[in-house]
């Protein structure tokens, strides 16, 4: 195995797909810390992932930012300061841009070089990667660090390709920026992503029309500048704040409390709900430890929130279609909001129910629903991702005899602890679907990956081995764990989210990611690794 680093040679020991949080740190761990040489290759033209791509008006994490960073360097913790309580886009961006430049990363990573295929070798156990432009890579180690909602989902809605106005996906959001003002705007998609572009969008457009498909719930973030007083605290307290972060199962920085929602009387859980609606962000969602256990409990946050959605808007009509909500509570990914709801009481904003009002069309003058065209001058897709599966399977992988990742996966994503395919020798995939990744704060799984895999190429080279593998029956028993870790949980019975597939007409309806929680699924990794890479063929 090559040691040395050589940056003219294509020939590398690793290859790594995207430079976003996992591909940086990947680069970073492969290169520094084992001394292979390792390359990142990145689509974008800047390094950040989804913070590259994702710059639509009111883009903004809902993770606090004390925990949406990495916390392998103690000194980068000391050195970077947030602003605010919920990072923005642009401020995350330059975090990540940051880190490159920190750690001299940008000299080993390709912008503007997207992959297109990547073939494994049997015969020289090496991946071939192939990009848009007609490079050609070769390595040893192949890693994805591709995202989970990296895949645009734009619905093939009839007549968009002759819409005259402009349109966009917030996804692939423009870097100039988009002028709404004065402009009649039509926003279809109310997930995370509208939830958080309707109130920017109104504060300038003319008229802004929300096509709402799902009603969805939310609860404010309450963001705010961070205080001085905060900052420090942050700056002192990296130990405390990891330590939660890794003992919560969705390593988020705070606890989810320790009681039963009928643990306490209405009175009590009214109160709880109300300091949680108060404080604002995911904290609500930790309110009790069953909520997303028991049809029963979470009945008592899906009443109150929807009564909060009917105190805060005015129009009763409005408010009923938005309060109308057809899923328990963070059955989908729940988001959180500045003024969401509130922006249905401006003057210059209509909600269009879809469910009732179906859209057949896209004219070139706006969007027609069943009932009534909506003459509109810019359309934007609020419309989410093919999550998870697809930033992979956009990419032509085959493995061992040709075996192409689609085939494999064809009736849905079957892999072993959400890093490995059988019949794909020495690939991993970073936060590939099996893995907890989007049901966490995503810096903590993405850290656990990456040190996992450079622990695991690590023994790899000590012990002279050259190729990694999962056996089938661990694939299988890793698969039906991940649907017994969603069968006890109520997130399957959001039947139309993404974390199924379900927003993606075709896509097989399997629950993607690992609901059994961050520190179940650390501790199942270091059990096997401490078994001696149970599960895992390596070989010479
Ligand atoms: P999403 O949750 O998949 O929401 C897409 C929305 O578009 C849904 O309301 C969906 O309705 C609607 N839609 C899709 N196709 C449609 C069609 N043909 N006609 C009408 N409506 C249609 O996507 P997202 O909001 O972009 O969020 C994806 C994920 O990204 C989030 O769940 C979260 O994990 C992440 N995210 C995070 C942040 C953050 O941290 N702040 C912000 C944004 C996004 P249905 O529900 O009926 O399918």
């Amino acid at each position: 195995m090559t040691t040395e680093a050589n940056p003219a040679s294509n020939d590398l020991d690793a290859l790594i797909i995207g430079a976003g949080f996992s591909g940086m740190y990947q680069l970073l761990c492969l290169r520094d810390r084992l001394g292979l040489s390792a390359r990142v290759l990145e689509a974008g033209d800047g390094v950040g992932g989804t913070w590259y791509w994702n710059r639509y008006p009111g883009a903004r994490c809902d993770s606090e930012s004390h925990s949406y960073c990495y916390s392998f360097s103690r000194e980068l913790l000391q050195e970077w300061e947030w602003s605010e309580r919920y990072p923005g886009q642009a401020e995350i961006l330059r975090y990540l841009d940051f880190v490159a430049e920190r750690f001299d990363l940008k000299r080993d990573i390709r912008l503007g070089t997207r992959v297109v295929s990547a073939h494994y070798d049997a015969f020289s156990n090496r991946w071939r990667v192939t990009t848009e432009k007609g490079e050609h890579f070769t390595a040893k180690f192949l890693i994805t660090a591709v995202g989970c909602l990296s895949t645009a989902n734009v619905p093939a809605i009839p007549g968009l390709e002759h819409f005259e106005g402009r349109w966009f996906h917030t996804g692939q959001w423009p870097h100039e920026g988009v002028d709404f003002t004065g402009k009649r705007v039509g926003q279809i998609g109310t997930g995370s992503t509208g939830i958080q572009s309707a109130p920017v969008i109104a504060e300038t457009a003319a008229h802004l029309t929300v096509f709402q498909r799902t009603a969805n719930y939310s609860v404010p973030a309450r963001n705010a500048p961070l205080t001085p007083e905060f900052k420090q605290w942050v700056r002192e307290h990296q130990d405390d704040i990891q330590a939660i972060t890794h003992s919560t199962p969705n390593a988020h920085p705070f606890r989810i409390a320790d009681r039963s929602v009928f643990d306490v009387t209405p009175e009590e859980r009214q109160a709880i709900y109300e300091a949680a609606w108060e404080k604002g962000g995911l904290q609500f969602r930790a309110t009790f430890r069953d909520l997303l256990l028991s049809k029963e409990a979470n009945d008592t946050a899906r009443e109150f929130l929807r009564g909060k959605i009917r105190e805060i808007v005015k129009d009763p009509k409005t408010a009923k279609a938005l309060a109308d909500i057809d899923h328990p509570y963070a059955a989908k990914r729940p988001p959180i909001d500045t003024n969401y709801f509130e922006t249905f009481n401006r003057d210059n904003v209509s909600l269009v129910d879809v469910r009732k009002d179906p859209i057949v069309a896209i004219t070139p003058t706006g969007v027609r629903t069943r009932k009534k065209d909506h003459p509109l001058d810019l359309i934007v897709f609020a419309t989410g991702f093919d999550a998870m599966t697809g930033p992979l399977l956009r990419i032509d992988i085959r493995g061992r005899d040709t075996l192409s990742l689609a085939d494999a996966w064809h009736a849905g994503p079957r892999n072993y602890l959400g890093l490995q395919v059988a019949g794909f020798p020495n690939l991993f995939t970073i936060t590939g679907p099996g893995s907890p990744s989007v049901l966490c704060n995503m810096p903590i799984p993405i850290e656990q990956h990456v040190e996992w895999i450079t622990d695991c190429i690590a023994h790899m080279r000590r012990h002279g081995l050259t190729r990694i593998e999962p056996r089938e029956d661990a694939v299988d028993d890793w698969v039906e764990k991940v649907n017994a870790a969603a069968a006890a949980t109520l997130l399957p019975q959001a039947h139309h989210s993404w974390y199924l597939g379900a927003n993606v007409p075709g896509k097989p309806r399997v629950f993607m990611p690992y609901a059994g929680g961050m520190v179940r699924y650390r501790k199942i990794c270091e059990e096997v690794v401490a078994k001696g890479y149970e599960g895992f063929v390596l070989s010479r």
